[in-house]
């Protein structure tokens, strides 16, 4: 996804809307992914349609160059390219069909192991993260410049690959993401939703 170039287009969830229920429920699956996902998507196209100079540039290119590129568009590369690469690695990240039984392995679990100790841990610090991103933001597991693993909570559609940091697992906690099914209840939404992780996918992003 991240080597995708202009014109953006949305990526199928490659599964049905009713395919991670109960932990996020299909209708605010299809109006996340329908709706906001292809707004973010739209509006980037949209902000780069006469940046022609831009136009072969990669997402991933786009984001961690930010500060390259001329300033009338930075921050809707910043805002509608970030929606739009940690939106597509989101709906990856989530297993269709039930409770996943997949677990960290290989070179990620070599890294949780050295970084967190359990993978428990790691997943309570991404808890930690998505409970305390005031406002709307993403928890992140990031794996970082030195080939670290590192959590941030980062506000509104900031991709960690802005400061060069590697998007590993994201935890969405914008309203759209959960308040039709649990309003304010941001705690059981990130339980269900790290139940729901495929770990084989974010190992995967640890390249
Ligand atoms: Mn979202």
């Amino acid at each position: 996804m991240l080597s995708q170039k202009y014109p953006f287009v949305l990526p199928p969830l490659g599964y049905a809307n009713t395919a991670v229920e109960p932990a996020v429920d299909a209708r605010t699956m299809s109006v996340h992914h329908d709706l906001h996902h292809a707004a973010y998507v739209n509006n980037l196209n949209a902000a780069l349609k006469t940046q022609t100079t831009l136009h072969d540039r990669s997402l991933g290119e786009l984001l961690m160059g930010l500060r390259r590129w001329p300033e009338g568009v930075r921050t809707a590369i910043r805002n509608n390219g970030g929606g739009h690469a940690n939106h597509a690695l989101f709906w990856k990240l989530l297993s269709p069909g039930g409770a996943d039984a997949s677990i960290p392995s290989g070179r990620l679990a070599e890294m949780i192991t050295r970084d967190f100790e359990t993978v428990e841990a790691c997943k309570a610090a991404l808890k930690e993260a998505a409970m305390g991103q005031f406002g709307s933001g993403w928890a992140w597991l990031v794996k970082t410049a030195t080939s670290r693993l590192a959590i941030r909570a980062l506000p509104n559609q900031d991709s960690p690959l802005l400061e060069g940091e590697l998007p590993i697992v994201g935890i969405d906690v914008w309203e759209h993401a959960y308040y039709l099914k649990y309003q304010n209840r941001r705690a059981d939404y990130v339980d269900a939703l790290l139940a729901r992780i495929n770990w084989t996918v974010a190992g995967d992003q640890v390249v």
